[in-house]
């Protein structure tokens, strides 16, 4: 049940109750900001996974544990009195948004974005090909992902579709010698797999060419720098395409960092059994089937060229085709929000429309005390700092709206008390886990991590997070 209860706040002013949906950088990044400016704030966050964190711990990559010290500052939100983690799993009934918007001044929505962009193309759910983020659920033990079957032992080759920092991702854990995974926290089930798998060669494939390449130059180092790992390239075509735009790159340093080092033509080494390829101005039109049409065979693609000026290159079909065996295809082409009931959404963009993070309906008008952050805001792009910086603009526009007591949803009379609320999740069978019992599962995470010599082993279903609060699902 709820551990704790809201301490009195020293200042004598009326409290702001303040509902977060969803407990990733998003939610927060806008909490931190307005517990730290707003003293009489009042945050409720709610998740509908029993722990906390979002994509920091399901999305950032096992052997980056230095992007996961974020996790330290959101413990800092969480010990804070004033917040109150009430994670409702979603294998329980849920609290609706009338609901919320019935109890709270405010609500921020930031839940995120858990769909996965498709190809479009033919057999594109054939056994063998996915998406990257499945594949990065289920390797970070994410309760979804955790029973994904992937060929790994069938094929030496894979294919993964986009060329973001999610596709090098993938790409490394696949070529990674299994000694360096097994320091990381990577799943238990995912290095028992990973440790038989037959892959050796990795193709990650673009649309366009380099200079729309979205990886960032600390990404493709690491990948250049895979030991046993040869790297592939139409070395000539991209040395050209660099020469050939310098006046564009030398206003874009990151993008000229990222070009140097692509320009760098590789020593080849005859001890590499692996390699990765980097491929540009290929657009998948199908995705081959073995004779029985159950599993990947192969991949088939339509070459490209570019048009345009480069500033906005687009790709164009040739017409020409190829085709390329592997028996594992692994999509990383962007994702999607969800509509939410009772929430205006914006179906083209994929996500809540809003104004600074102030959620607005389809005649443009501000709804009172609905604000939105982090993916569910802005689209699915940007790292962990840049949702942060994000955040705290929704925050800063809550706190401006305070400021100017501008109307939010308290002007319900008929509204629901604390005790209202604890009584309907009460009815409903709701068992909210709290960051203190958070704390206790990860705690055993921990101690399960250094019996194995890891830093921590992930609990991959909801029943063995809840065994550890002595509950079920
Ligand atoms: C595979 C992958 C790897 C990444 N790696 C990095 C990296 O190495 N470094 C970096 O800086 N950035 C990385 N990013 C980007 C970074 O994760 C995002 O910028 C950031 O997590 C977005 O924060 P968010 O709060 O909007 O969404 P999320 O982190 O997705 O958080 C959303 C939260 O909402 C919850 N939720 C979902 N639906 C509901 C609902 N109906 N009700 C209640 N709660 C709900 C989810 O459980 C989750 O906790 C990565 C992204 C991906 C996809």
């Amino acid at each position: 049940m709820l551990k704790r209860t809201f301490t009195t706040v020293t200042n004598a002013a009326k409290p702001f109750k303040l509902a977060v949906v969803g407990s990733g950088p998003g939610g927060f990044y806008t909490a931190h900001r307005l517990l730290k400016e707003h003293p009489t704030t009042q945050i409720d966050m709610y998740d509908s996974l029993p722990i906390p964190h979002g994509l920091v711990r399901y999305g950032v990559a096992p052997d980056h544990p230095e992007v996961k010290n974020v996790m330290t500052t959101f413990d800092k939100v969480a010990e804070d009195e004033r917040f109150r983690f009430l994670a409702i799993n979603s294998q329980q009934p849920t609290l609706t948004v009338p609901e919320l918007q019935n109890h709270y001044d405010a609500i921020l929505f930031s839940y995120g974005a858990s769909e996965d962009r498709r190809l479009g193309v033919p057999n594109e759910d054939v056994y063998g090909s996915t998406s990257a983020r499945t594949f990065v659920g289920w390797y970070n033990g994410l309760p979804r992902d955790r029973d994904l079957k992937l060929p790994l032992e069938d094929t030496d080759t894979a294919v993964v579709i986009g060329q973001g920092n999610v596709a090098l991702d993938v790409a490394r854990i696949l070529l990674s010698p299994i000694d360096e995974l097994r320091k990381t926290d990577i799943t238990e089930y995912a290095l028992d797999a990973l440790s038989k798998s037959r892959i050796k060669h990795v193709h990650v494939v673009g649309r366009r060419g380099p200079l729309q390449a979205a990886f960032t130059a600390k990404e493709l180092r690491e990948q250049l720098k895979l030991p046993g790992v040869q790297f592939h390239a139409d070395h000539d075509w991209i040395h050209d395409q660099i020469q050939q735009n310098q006046s564009f790159l030398s206003k874009r340093r990151p993008l000229k960092r990222l070009m140097s080092l692509l320009d760098q033509k590789p020593a080849t080494t005859h001890n590499n059994d692996k390699s990765w390829n980097l491929k540009f101005l290929r657009s998948p039109v199908e995705i081959l089937t073995n004779s029985d049409a159950s599993a990947v065979a192969g991949i088939r693609y339509e070459v490209n060229r570019l048009e345009g000026p480069v500033e906005k290159q687009r790709a164009v079909g040739t017409g020409e085709y190829e085709t390329q065996e592997c028996g594992l295809v692994l999509r990383s082409i962007g994702y999607k929000s969800l509509a939410m009931d009772g929430l205006p959404f914006d179906n083209n963009q994929g996500l809540v429309p809003n104004v600074y993070g102030k959620i607005i309906d389809s005649e443009q008008t501000e709804l009172p005390g609905m604000y939105t952050s982090g993916w569910l805001k802005r689209g699915p792009t940007g790292v962990i700092v840049s949702t942060m910086s994000d955040a705290y603009e929704t925050a800063d526009t809550i706190l401006n709206d305070l400021r100017q007591d501008v109307p939010m949803l308290s002007t319900n009379p008929n509204r629901l008390s604390e005790d209202d609320l604890m009584q309907l999740m009460y009815r409903r069978d709701i068992c909210p886990v709290s960051y203190s019992d958070w704390k206790l599962i990860e705690a055993a995470e921990f101690n399960a991590g250094s019996l194995l010599g890891k830093p921590r082993e992930k609990f991959a279903t909801v029943d063995e997070m809840l065994n550890i609060l002595n509950r079920r699902s």
